[in-house]
């Protein structure tokens, strides 16, 4: 995983095409709630900018399957990135075609233009070839930054890189080297901790990461189908029948490695997901009928803080809990707190992860928060990404 960055190449004077991810919430009133998708990219922009770039910045926002949502344009996206550099950031209201091209060819060096949604184009996700070039022939090179789509071949993503020399941004860089690092040198002993909603959703990241770690801890809706799949009644708790087969097989795999899969020895049970209902903490053995698991117990926060405490690297994937709803966070909230105290190196990645330590205010004690969501799985599954085996290798 080796490849170019911005670092290796020459670019001033050059109008560079730099894949980002400014996919960013809004609320109602249309206004960017949250914009740490604009900033993490400032680096690669700024750097760009500094060495005479004339930078081409294009992005998806939503999904307008193909056509033009007023709703999802990049205008809001180019004014908060203009107030974030403290420049202007020109705009044009297409990604192809005339307005693009005037847009793009009257650029100056240091210049940037930020073009508009690339889906309100449908080649775009078909990874048309025609789309692919019309893009590519609005620059010199290419540069993808954006992690957290770096799992999907589309046109932006994939396709243009058969037509222009294609490098790594600095946010791309980042993310490979910290996950990277998780699959090849990781210091030992390394620890996963696996949990949130579905085990299909994981199994893969699980079957491979069991092989590179010394220990595996899962919480949340995964342990329930791995408490069932070791035969234990787990009450109304989510279960994915299906795969518990899959569960069964990660165990018998853990047995044979001797690479322990630690599951909660007490659990949190409520009869109903909502807040203001009774919960009760009991043994993960004796979980009533009528009940399920909402969280990790106390016992369990316990027995997974001493596992961790000789970890030299703590990977965390999942809340341990339906951490949205106060009473059942603790767990979740816990394991936060213990990630951001520890010393060992420390990585957290998934959408809903990322969100409860940006919530607790935690994200700055952490090594590495991963901006990717599925991109992140994907890597920790596969060891690579379409959007990232398509750039030129170092
Ligand atoms: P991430 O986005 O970090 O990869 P997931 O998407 O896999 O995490 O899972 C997040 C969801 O899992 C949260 O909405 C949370 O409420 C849910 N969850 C966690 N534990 C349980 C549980 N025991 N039962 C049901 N849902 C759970
Ligand atoms: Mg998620």
């Amino acid at each position: 995983m080796q490849k170019k960055t911005i670092r290796d190449i020459d670019v001033t004077g050059k109008k560079v095409f730099v894949r980002v991810d400014f996919n960013v919430p809004f609320n109602e009133a249309g206004q960017i709630t949250d914009d740490t998708r604009i900033r993490a990219a400032l680096p690669t922009v700024e750097d760009l900018i500094g060495r005479g770039a004339r930078v081409i910045l294009a992005s998806h926002l939503g999904r307008p399957k193909g056509r033009v949502v007023d709703d999802m344009r990049l205008k809001p996206v180019a004014d908060r990135l203009a107030e974030l550099l403290g420049s202007t950031v020109i705009y044009a209201d297409d990604c192809i075609g005339p307005r693009a091209e005037e847009a793009a060819s009257a650029l100056n060096d240091g210049d940037v233009l930020l073009l508009e949604n690339l889906r309100f184009h449908a080649d775009e996700e078909k990874n048309d070839p025609s789309f692919s070039a019309q893009l590519a022939a609005l620059a010199d090179i290419y540069v993808n930054d954006a992690f957290g789509t770096a799992h999907r071949a589309h046109a932006s993503t994939e396709g243009i890189t058969h037509h222009l020399p294609s490098v790594a941004g600095l946010l791309m860089e980042k993310e490979l080297q910290a996950l990277g690092e998780l699959l090849t040198s990781p210091s030992r002993p390394f620890a996963c901790v696996f949990g949130g909603a579905k085990v299909s959703d994981k199994v893969g990241m699980i079957r491979n990461m069991l092989q590179r770690v010394d220990i595996v801890l899962v919480g949340g809706g995964l342990a329930a189908t791995f408490l069932k799949a070791r035969g234990l009644d787990v009450g109304e708790s989510l279960v994915e029948t299906e795969m518990l087969e899959e569960a069964r097989a990660i165990m018998a795999e853990s047995e044979r490695s001797g690479v322990p899969v630690v599951l909660p020895i007490d659990v949190l049970v409520a009869q109903q997901v909502k807040p203001g209902v009774r919960a009760r903490v009991v043994q993960s053995t004796n979980v009533p009928a009528g009940s399920g698991i909402v969280d990790i117990g106390p016992k369990s926060i316990e027995h997974y803080f001493s596992k961790l405490e000789s970890c030299k690297t703590v990977m965390w994937n999942g809340p341990m809990g339906v951490y949205e709803i106060p009473q059942f966070s603790m767990g979740t909230r816990c394991l936060i707190n213990y990630i951001a105290a520890t010393d060992a190196r420390s990585v957290i990645g998934g959408g809903s992860s990322v969100d409860a330590v940006q919530e607790m205010g935690l994200a700055d004690l952490v090594t590495h928060v991963s901006t990717g969501g599925g991109a992140t799985l994907e890597l920790l599954e596969r060891g690579t990404l379409p959007g990232v085996e398509a750039l030129e290798d170092l």
